[in-house]
């Protein structure tokens, strides 16, 4: 047998355990809940309850934790034993029902937006029986929603839940017009492709900006970057090659379809690529793959950097969103197919896509928005900040012809009528050819690339759903009263293309000419998140997310604060983290190497009147003049970081943020211009960190 197959899952409490585990009425009552959602009985939870811990206390577990994911965006846990003590002075191991379905972290500690005062600080976690329960560490991880008890969301698994929800519904109706009678539930699916650098942790260790910020605030180019694109796909390196198959062997031991690793374009940069899965599971999954990703390298004396910008000037990370939908009969929704009937179900599956992603741009850069990522989009590295959606020429040339009333390939003579031609073949860009559209069409899925490497899935994809959701819901609205729907469908179509294919651009994103035609056909360019967020509150937002129940006002509100909070609070940590290493590190090590400078000229001086020190000299004052420069940057820093807390002190959160990004932000890069051309003056052994080739070539 080979080696992979005995230990696939074998820390998950999945279906097969639980068949072979529970009575078959509990199993039976658990599916239920699992597929369709169906209330639990405290009875079938106890049962349930008491096969886990027989299960977990068998694989040497000795505590469980309700698992869950608040707004800070890691995953959070809180352990208890399952001992109780008996009458006999000795301990029996017990978990009940209750304690499986319901937890009570004190957890005031996490951010709320102010939905949560701290003298109502309980919030509570609550099982999510869709996804399953795991062993980590001698710990059965139990995967919950924390909601506070009024019964607003503090995490991001609600919302996405709740997203699920709203698509399935409005994908069934919309089914049902095509006379779709079986499909009772879709889902979307996403395969989350994961980019991440790997660092020795003796060097890491040396840099305080890599320890509390994840990047480096500091650090000369190196005198090889990825110039030579010779890394991207190239061999894997002995010690990584170690590292990965360690971390497959913990992924895969946790059900996690790991299958794709290759190195990525910047130098010490990877990328791990799962086999998609349904979205709730794929968004726990890759909160545990980032966790385990940072241990592993630890045990290989490494360090994970999941910062989407490590290193200036070379690539950095993010997350591809491979996203579909999938009906419950195991078909998928995006998928052209090869009748009439299935084209034109596709076609409006499509148009939803388009209408959703140009009507809610703004939503798609906010789901994306942190302090981190803001240094990939529109960087020429990742996608612009602007959204637009990639189609292919044919599949775009396809959509033209059609709503033009022209004939287009085999259909050279007629027009194409939906629902009654068959779609001519076209080419389905599964490379990944244009690597520059935020949202490329690649088959049948779409490809949400702006997604940072460190953040969460969730945020983007209870985008996705919900405005998906949004348009489906219209549509449906619009068909079901239709006389004739093939012709209701056929206009419903063409005008959507009409109204909506601004959106689409099969072009080069990073040209600059993007830019001005973006403007030109009045699409966003939201370069910053402060920026993104000032739309997060619009009324259309509101009013979709009301709609669905994804997010009450008030829930929208903390998030608005939380976002732009965390956004101030990251920037106010590099730049005081900056601040720090200018004055204890770099200024002094500026005077020293002044000092030798000056020393060698007076010894030089004094060993002959007229020995030449112009070297000396000329690197004296280079020094001296950046060294001035640094002091005067840091000041300024220094007070752009005052008055940024003086800000912060106010109400407004949004005020703050833009402060941080347009005042803070800016002097921070001042700052570090003047010192980065100090190193590289500087001789190697006087500066004071690790330089970026020591940490980019660390690995071997
Ligand atoms: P590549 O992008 O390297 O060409 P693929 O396009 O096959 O590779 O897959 C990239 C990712 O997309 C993988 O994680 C894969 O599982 C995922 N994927 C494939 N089909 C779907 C789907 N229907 N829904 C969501 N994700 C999918
Ligand atoms: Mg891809």
């Amino acid at each position: 047998m080979d080696e992979v197959t005995p230990i696939f899952g074998e820390n998950v409490f999945n279906e097969t355990v639980m068949k072979a585990r529970l009575p078959k009425e509990t199993f039976k009552q658990l599916m239920k809940t699992i597929n369709d959602g169906e209330k639990l009985n405290p009875a079938v939870a106890n049962v349930v309850a008491n096969a886990m811990k027989e299960w977990a206390t068998e694989k040497g577990a000795t505590h469980f934790t309700h698992w869950f994911q608040p707004l800070t965006g890691v995953t959070a846990e809180k352990h208890d034993s399952f001992i109780q003590p008996s009458s006999d002075g000795k301990i029996i191991m017990e978990f009940s029902g209750k304690e499986l379905v319901q937890g009570e972290p004190d957890a005031s500690s996490f951010p709320s937006g102010g939905l949560r005062a701290t003298f109502e600080a309980r919030g509570y976690t609550a099982w999510d029986p869709t996804s399953y329960a795991f062993i980590k560490d001698g710990t059965l991880c139990i995967p919950t929603c924390f909601c506070s008890y009024t019964g607003e969301a503090l995490d991001k698994k609600t919302p996405l839940l709740r997203s699920m929800e709203a698509i399935s519904k409005e994908a069934v109706r919309v089914l049902r017009l095509f006379g779709n009678k079986e499909v009772t539930s879709v889902k979307t699916t996403v395969g989350p492709e994961q980019e991440y650098f790997l660092v020795d942790k003796k060097l890491y260790d040396k840099r305080e900006d890599l320890i509390f910020t994840g990047r480096t605030l500091f650090g000369a180019k190196s005198p090889k970057g990825q110039e030579l694109e010779d890394h991207y796909f190239g061999m894997i390196k002995p010690r990584v090659q170690e590292f990965m198959k360690d971390l497959n062997k913990e992924l895969w031991k946790l059900g996690i379809l790991a299958k794709t690793e290759h190195n990525e374009v910047a130098p010490a940069q990877h990328e791990l690529a799962p086999i998609f899965n349904t979205t709730n599971i794929a968004c726990d999954h890759n909160q545990l793959t980032m966790e385990l990703m940072r241990k592993t390298a630890s045990k290989h004396g490494m360090v994970c950097l999941l910062h989407e910008k490590p290193f200036a000037g070379v690539n950095g990370s993010g997350k591809h969103n491979n996203w579909s939908i999938s009906t419950n009969t195991g078909k998928n929704l995006l998928d052209p197919g090869a009748t009439p009937e299935s084209n034109a179900q596709f076609l409006l599956f499509l148009c939803a896509v388009i209408k959703a992603v140009d009507e809610y741009q703004d939503l798609l850069r906010i789901s994306v928005g942190t302090a981190g990522n803001d240094h990939r989009l529109g960087a020429n590295e990742a996608p612009p900040a602007i959204i637009s959606i990639f189609l292919g020429d044919e599949l775009a040339a396809i959509l033209d012809c059609l709503e033009q009333g022209k004939p287009y390939g085999t259909h050279a003579k007629e027009k194409m009528q939906i629902g009654v031609t068959v779609l001519p073949e076209f080419s389905k860009d599964t490379t990944d050819r244009n690597r520059t559209s935020p949202f490329a069409f690649t088959g049948n899925k779409f490809e949400f690339r702006s997604l940072g490497s460190s953040d969460s899935i969730a945020c983007a994809n209870i985008m996705l759903n919900t405005i998906v959701a949004e348009e489906l819901s219209e549509f449906a609205d619009e068909l079901e009263k239709s006389k004739n729907f093939n012709a209701d469908l056929h206009s419903l179509i063409l005008k959507t293309i009409k109204e909506h294919k601004r959106i689409i651009f099969n072009g080069n994103g990073y040209d600059d000419s993007w830019v001005k035609e973006a403007e030109k056909r009045g699409l966003l360019n939201l370069k910053t998140t402060p920026e993104a967020l000032t739309h997060f509150l619009d009324e259309k937002n509101k009013k979709l997310f009301k709609k669905f129940g994804v997010f009450s006002e008030t829930e929208m509100t903390s998030r608005f604060e939380i976002q732009n909070e965390n956004y101030s609070k990251i920037i106010n940590i590099e730049a005081e983290t900056m601040l720090e290493m200018a004055k204890k590190d770099i200024l002094p090590c500026a005077s020293k190497y002044a000092a030798k400078l000056a020393e060698t000229i007076n010894l030089k001086k004094a060993a002959c009147g007229d020995c030449d020190a112009t070297y000396e000299s000329e690197m004296l004052k280079k020094v001296s003049t950046l060294t001035s420069c640094i002091f005067k940057k840091t000041a300024a820093l220094e007070k752009a970081v005052m008055d940024a807390k003086e800000l912060a002190s106010g109400e407004d959160s949004g005020k703050t943020a833009m402060f941080y990004c347009k005042t803070v932000f800016a002097a921070m890069n001042e700052l570090r211009i003047c010192a980065d051309e100090l190193e590289v003056i500087t001789p190697k052994e006087l500066w004071p960190f690790p330089s970026y080739g020591d940490l980019l070539y660390s690995v071997r």
